[in-house]
């Protein structure tokens, strides 16, 4: 999982940055919001890359003591207790940075600690030049460039950093012996890496903060694809008027059903359930009637059904059809009954039923554990043939198959 999938944005934060993208500012400045997500995701995604720093650090400090001892071994002992002093105080810095909880304060706590090693470069600097070694002091522009280009640190937070740091070294150099020449010199290479750490630093920022958006943008275009996936699938399975399965799923999911009840030598029992003259119903009460009965009867059917593996589809115009997995003929005879007399008790009048005054089924069923010779097509020939019977016998009843075992 990236540093982006981990990040949870709210609806505002992905319009703000939408609209961002939409139209965007030659600086890229986020809201406030916006902002503190973008420095959450900034701090994770680089948090493997971050771990190194300690490593480099050590490093570090390492060639100092070395140089030292090469360059200005009478101050040798000196610099590296101010050395030390300053690692310690990082090490504080970076142990309250690992508790605070605010991004943004990570973040200038980072540029702090580099701020503690710049000056203490530019102090071991100025004893190096009492010994008339003006040239140690040099060693402070890198701490402008490594916060500006290797820390990842936004561009508004790093500005007034280096500012202040490129500040202090010129003060030191003016205040510290330098010649006029060394002076115009050192000044002039000074601005010079600042300007061009803080150029890149604010172009890596601007592209930083581009891809971030654009990422925004994928994850939403990515969830509305998904979406829209969800719903073609829904369409492809379900019936627009009934809302229960439609005959298409059900010929894909019927002949699961059968080889796992071949599979388990458990019994399957499947429900073909027709309404009763309907076509009557539609002649008197209209087609639009008859679509709202439809319905009810569709959901009717549904609710009669407990079981998680119970399914029931619209099999064509006013024609269902129910599998009950792991479900005798005892089993059936119950659901059947149980969706007949609840189908009439909605009391949906039906003057030209010659079963009842209401709208009612007819069901016909079939349950065996069926051999492997038997197919989906079979079970479901014998529960149309008792539906035939059904009807034969005055409607508004159940039959069992005579197949069934
Ligand atoms: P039986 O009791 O023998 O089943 O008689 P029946 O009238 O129900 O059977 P028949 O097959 O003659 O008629 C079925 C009718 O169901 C025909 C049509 O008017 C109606 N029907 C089929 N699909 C729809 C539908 O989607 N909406 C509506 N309103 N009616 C439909
Ligand atoms: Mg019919
Ligand atoms: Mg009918």
């Amino acid at each position: 999982m990236s540093a982006f999938d981990k990040l949870f944005l709210s609806q505002r934060q992905i319009d703000q940055a939408l609209s961002l993208l939409a139209h965007p500012r030659p600086s890229l400045k986020f809201p406030e919001e916006l902002e503190c997500q973008f420095l959450r995701y900034m701090l994770s995604s680089y948090k493997k890359e971050n771990k190194i720093f300690p490593l480099a650090g050590i490093f570090g400090l390492l060639l100092f003591f070395i140089s030292d001892l090469l360059v200005i071994p009478s101050l040798a002992a000196e610099s590296a207790l101010i050395r030390f002093g300053c690692a310690l105080l990082i090490l504080i810095l970076l142990y309250i940075s690992a508790k605070t909880r605010t991004v943004r304060r990570q973040f200038y706590l980072l540029a702090y600690g580099v701020l503690i090693i710049h000056v203490s470069l530019l102090f071991v600097g100025v004893l190096a030049s009492k010994l008339g070694n003006e040239h140690y002091q040099f060693g402070s522009i890198i701490t402008i460039f490594f916060l500006c280009n290797v820390l990842r640190i936004n561009f508004r937070i790093v500005l007034p950093f280096a500012l202040i740091m490129l500040g202090l070294s010129l003060i030191t150099f003016i205040g510290f012996g330098f010649s006029k020449n060394q002076l115009i010199e050192s000044s002039f290479i000074y601005v010079f890496i600042t300007l061009i750490s803080l150029l890149s630093n604010a172009t890596m920022d601007k592209e930083v903060r581009l891809s971030f958006l654009q990422q925004v943008a994928l994850r939403q275009e990515r969830l509305a694809l998904l979406e829209t996936q969800k719903e073609l699938q829904k369409i492809s399975e379900i019936d627009g008027l009934t809302e229960i399965y439609n005959r298409r799923y059900f010929n894909t999911a019927l002949p699961k059903l059968v080889s796992s009840a071949q599979r388990h030598q458990q019994p399957i029992s499947i429900l073909m359930i027709d309404v009763d003259a309907f076509k009557a119903f539609n002649d008197n009460q209209g087609h639009l009637e008859g679509d709202k009965a439809l319905k009810l009867i569709a959901q009717t059917i549904k609710s009669c059904l407990h079981r998680p593996d119970d399914l029931c589809a619209r099999y064509g115009g006013e024609e269902f059809v129910a599998v009950l997995p792991f479900s005798n003929a005892r089993a059936a005879q119950f659901v059947s009954e149980q969706i007949i007399s609840t189908i009439e008790a909605t009391r949906t009048a039906h003057a030209h039923n010659p079963a009842s005054p209401w709208v009612t089924v007819s069901i016909g069923y079939c349950s065996m554990i069926p051999e492997s010779y038997i197919s989906p097509e079979y079970l479901l020939k014998c529960a149309d043939d008792a539906l035939y019977q059904a009807k034969h016998k005055g409607r508004n009843r159940a039959y069992a198959s005579e197949k069934n075992t």
